[in-house]
């Protein structure tokens, strides 16, 4: 399709000016603005088109270019086509695995939909992988049980072959223009326009290809922006993971939720950092240390290379440390997939085939793939309700709404994930509540109400943070403090904590952030100008670094992805809370406060699931 064809002219442009600077901005008035067009974001802004809303989607890459692209192992749902399953059993799963931190209302509202979702995905044209009689094929993940963690484990992750995430967007980006979607592709969302009584009424964005500004006008605003891994040095996630909408609602002063919690996954590729999946543990494979012994069974006797993502992590850093790592300098572990049959590798795992033999000149037929635990998925973001609606703590109610704005995705914190995420519980998560936020837009959204008129100044806060960092005349380069800020939080924030290291953390990063002051761009252009696209996101990732490192120093216990060697227990009697954490950006400092864990269910049907130890 033409470009022409997918994009509005908007209604006309007013010329705001800053320190003397014309920056001519055009209108669009819709009724939801999407920014995000991973898996999350499109499956919204295909429930808001469906539900007949006027409806725009903001993406700064190709939407199928969006991180969910390189989704391999799956999508968790209890749809029992390998056995019998049961989505209560899911749903158990899912709050032992989060560590007891998750919101048990969005948790059972997850799992209870988590079948349809899936369902309507295939529907909707996903070619998953078939089963001999031409069912949805399913493979184990890590935590994934049944029985209520009694029984075997679940064969729970419905998969496309190991590239489930590229099919699921490629499916609902073509579904999103059957349904009239407009697309702004490659335009890069600044900022939330909020007004005077705290509501948000949209964002400006900056177009990469021409360099014109863009105000989007809605009555809901979803924020689908993805994670902020690129806060650490390696990463599986790609460049475009700067967490850019978590950002933008800490600068509209409204606070992040459970920032400490950070997944590292176990089998990052060593030393390039690309995903090998957890589905090739669940196909079969298995770790050894340099005495080629499989070591997960003495960490996790009944689940072994399947427990949850956290506890395999820590197992193989201790390995690592207690001189078992393999490799010239005892410094990675090994992940086997030798000894299955070729035909299973090529049909059922064939990106990471490639990707082994690409990125760790490894034959993975024939030899092991050296790993190491990589920087995977960031539990934490934006506050919400199973609706996506966006929560702040006002006048003492941490489960205030934010007026117009929702988030879903990797950016929001529903929190089904809580401490630590199972793995192909992402998906999950995104296709639910994306799913779930276009309902809600469809219910509220008052289709023909005018919006109220904005304040002369509402743009002003995007347009002279654009023309500050545009302009910025200082001494460092952005590429200069963004690797300080990534090697930081690589060594200072990792998958073993200490009060001391966190508090040396939080200085270091404290200093780095101050250093943004005395940043250095040399092109002005505003056209596919990438010193400037890379400013912005570097000041997007700082902050987040910031309540990160912040929320993890002052969290005094060991809960899921949080392992401090300092305070080794997890502390239900003091801890069992979600932090809320909002940066100051004038003093450079981070608040902290809490809002209590949602310890009911939805509905009667099923009953709170009470804490006991974590064990796999
Ligand atoms: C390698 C890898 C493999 C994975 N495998 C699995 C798996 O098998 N199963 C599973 O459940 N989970 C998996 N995950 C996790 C899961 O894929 C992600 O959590 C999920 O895809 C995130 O989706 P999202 O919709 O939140 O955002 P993303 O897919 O990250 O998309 C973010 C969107 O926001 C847009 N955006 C961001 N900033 C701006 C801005 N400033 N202006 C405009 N647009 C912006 C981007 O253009 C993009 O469209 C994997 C993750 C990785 C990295």
């Amino acid at each position: 399709m033409p470009k022409e064809n997918i994009r509005d002219k908007g209604n006309g442009t007013a010329k705001p000016a800053v320190n003397g600077r014309a920056y001519p901005i055009t209108e669009h008035v819709y009724d939801v603005i999407v920014v995000g067009a991973g898996g999350s974001g499109l499956r919204a802004t295909l429930g808001c088109a469906e539900a007949g809303l006027k409806t725009a989607c903001i993406t700064k890459v190709f939407p199928t270019r969006s991180h969910t692209v390189a989704a391999q192992g799956g999508i968790a749902a209890a749809i029992g086509n390998m056995g019998h399953d049961d989505w209560q059993w899911h749903m158990y799963d899912t709050v032992k695995g989060a560590d007891w931190l998750g919101d048990q209302d969005a948790i059972e509202y997850m799992c209870r939909h988590a079948n349809e979702a899936v369902y309507e995905l295939d529907h909707y044209g996903v070619p998953f992988s078939r089963t001999e009689d031409g069912r949805i094929y399913q493979r184990p993940f890590g935590g994934m049980t049944t029985e209520f963690g009694e029984g075997p484990p679940a064969q729970r992750t419905c998969a496309a072959a190991d590239r489930t995430g590229h099919a699921i967007l490629h499916t609902l980006y073509g579904q999103s223009l059957r349904h009239s979607a407009q697309f702004f592709i490659e335009y890069f969302a600044i900022d939330l326009i909020m007004d005077q009584d705290g509501a948000c009424g949209g964002v400006v964005a900056l177009c990469l290809e021409d360099g014109t500004l863009h105000r989007f006008r809605a009555k809901k605003t979803i924020v689908a922006t993805g994670g902020y891994g690129r806060a650490y040095f390696t990463c599986t996630g790609a460049h475009t993971q700067t967490g850019d909408g978590n950002a933008m609602v800490l600068r509209a002063g409204l606070p992040l939720q459970d920032m400490e919690f950070v997944q590292f996954h176990p089998t990052g590729v060593y030393g390039a950092g690309m995903l090998i999946t957890e589905g090739s543990r669940g196909e079969g494979g298995y770790l050894t240390n340099a005495n080629g012994e499989r070591f997960m069974e003495r960490y996790a006797p009944h689940a072994k290379d399947l427990a949850s993502r956290d506890v395999v992590s820590r197992s193989m850093t201790i390995e690592i440390r207690e001189g078992r790592g393999v490799g010239p300098e005892k410094d990675h572990i090994y992940l086997h997939l030798d000894h299955l049959d070729p035909k299973i590798l090529h049909e059922r795992l064939p990106g990471i085939t490639e990707t082994a033999k690409v990125f760790a000149a490894v034959d993975l037929r024939r030899e092991p793939i050296p790993v190491l635990p990589t920087v995977h998925y960031t539990m934490g973001g934006i506050p919400t309700n199973y609706h996506g609606e966006a929560y702040t703590l006002k006048d003492g109610n941490p489960d205030t709404i934010v007026p117009g704005l929702l988030s879903i995705g990797e950016a929001a914190c529903v929190s089904v994930h809580g401490a630590n995420r199972l793995g192909s519980n992402s998906l999950t998560d995104l296709v639910v509540f994306g799913r779930a936020a276009g309902l809600r837009c469809g219910e509220t959204v008052e289709r023909g109400r005018a919006l109220p008129p904005l304040a002369k100044d509402a743009d002003e806060f995007a347009l002279s943070r654009l023309d500050r960092i545009r302009h910025a005349k200082g001494g460092t380069p952005t590429a200069a403090l963004r690797l300080q800020m990534q090697k930081a939080m690589q060594n200072y924030c990792a998958v073993f904590r200490t009060g001391e290291v966190l508090e040396q953390g939080v200085a270091k990063i404290t200093d780095i952030w101050k250093g943004s002051d005395d940043l250095s761009v040399s092109d002005r252009s505003l056209i596919w100008n990438s010193d400037l696209v890379e400013t912005l996101e570097y000041e997007n990732l700082i902050v987040q670094a910031a309540t990160t490192v912040v929320s993890a120093a002052n969290r005094q216990e060991s809960r899921g992805a949080h392992a401090r060697e300092d305070y080794k227990e997890r502390d239900d009697v003091n801890w069992m809370k979600h932090t809320l954490a909002w940066a100051d950006l004038e003093t450079h400092s981070v608040r902290i406060d809490y809002r209590p864990v949602h310890t009911y269910t939805m509905t009667n049907e099923v009953k709170y699931i009470e804490p006991k130890r974590r064990e796999y």
